[in-house]
């Protein structure tokens, strides 16, 4: 996977050559919406398979819907767009999709053509084996009203690297931003879990995260499955995550990435919690499909399937 290539409407392209014109609205105001997804390699089966699919496609729509953009792709197109750059590539290892759907006129007129591309790229797992050190950040996640974070723009992720700049020359890894209420919203790019007095507790939908997938999953099959513990939805105070037994986030590139200290306050012991690690464990073999359960959330790229 020395050189790989970008799909751009319909063209498997080099990278240099996937470019936007400078006077569009894609990259003058970064009017984009887009979909950030890992397929993984099961060795023993001879497949990639692209972990919840469907739900990045249906969520990647509803940003489109959002920000009133043309829609010319159905599910079946940016199926085989994803097909397309895989196989075109000859992937067989983990890979990390970028699906972007942009803007090439001025912006601000709804019917404007929209473009597509997907650029794959390894992406290595964030901290293996090492918990971050976080802060709670003083940049407010964006609130539904302004630049809706459910809504996944690309323009909503100025907010993030603002925090993340900040965060970075005050000496820790990542921040963990709040939301207009001053209660906690979530990491930049993914949400966060925490276990408080041996309850798993994470923000609620309206507390200005994104829709996460990997919550979703969390949710519904990997923590009352493997540690016991349904997830409550709850707002989360800041102080709670000073004395929270264990915290970690999740997300599609993030997978499971344990918190080790927040605001210098060590979580727990300081160390990867008992249930921080059992919930890496079995997500990891889900979406890699060794844990053969829910085959509906692995989408195999090469045999021939509709999804
Ligand atoms: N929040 C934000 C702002 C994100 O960008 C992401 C990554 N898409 C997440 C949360 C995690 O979402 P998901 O589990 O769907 O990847």
């Amino acid at each position: 996977m020395a050189d790989l290539k970008i799909w751009m409407n319909g063209r498997l392209l080099p990278q240099e050559q996937a470019v936007l014109p400078v006077n569009s609205a894609a990259v003058f105001y970064a009017t984009n919406v887009f979909e950030g997804l890992r397929a993984y390699w099961n060795a023993q089966d001879g497949e990639l398979y692209a972990f919840r699919l469907g739900d990045h496609f249906a969520r990647l729509r509803e940003s489109m819907k959002m920000m009133r953009f043309t829609v010319p792709y159905n599910d079946d197109d940016l199926f085989e767009a994803v097909r397309a750059v895989l196989a075109g590539n000859e992937v067989r290892e983990d890979v990390h999709l970028h699906l972007v759907a942009y803007v090439l006129g001025p912006g601000l007129d709804a019917t404007t053509p929209t473009g597509l591309y997907i650029n794959p790229r390894r992406r290595p797992r964030v901290a293996e084996g090492q918990g971050l050190a976080c802060c709670v950040s003083s940049w407010q996640r964006t609130s539904d009203n302004a630049i809706p974070i459910r809504l996944k723009c690309g323009a909503n992720y100025q907010n993030g690297r603002l925090a993340t700049l900040q965060a970075k020359a005050d000496g820790y890894d990542q921040p963990i931003l709040l939301d207009r209420s001053g209660k906690v919203a979530e990491g930049t790019g993914a949400t966060l879990l925490v276990v408080r007095k041996g309850r798993l507790v994470t923000p609620t939908t309206s507390n200005d995260i994104l829709e996460s997938i990997t919550r979703t999953t969390l949710m519904e099959d990997v923590c009352p499955r493997v540690v016991g513990m349904e997830v409550v939805e709850r707002e989360i105070d800041r102080t709670e995550l000073y004395v929270a037994e264990e915290a970690f986030f999740c997300g599609s590139g993030y997978e499971i990435t344990p918190i080790t200290s927040i605001d210098r306050f060590p979580v727990g012991t300081g160390e990867i919690g008992p249930v921080t690690k059992r919930i890496t464990q079995a997500y990891l073999a889900l979406v890699r499909g060794q844990d053969t359960r829910h085959p509906e959330w692995r989408t195999p790229t090469y045999k021939r399937v509709t999804l």
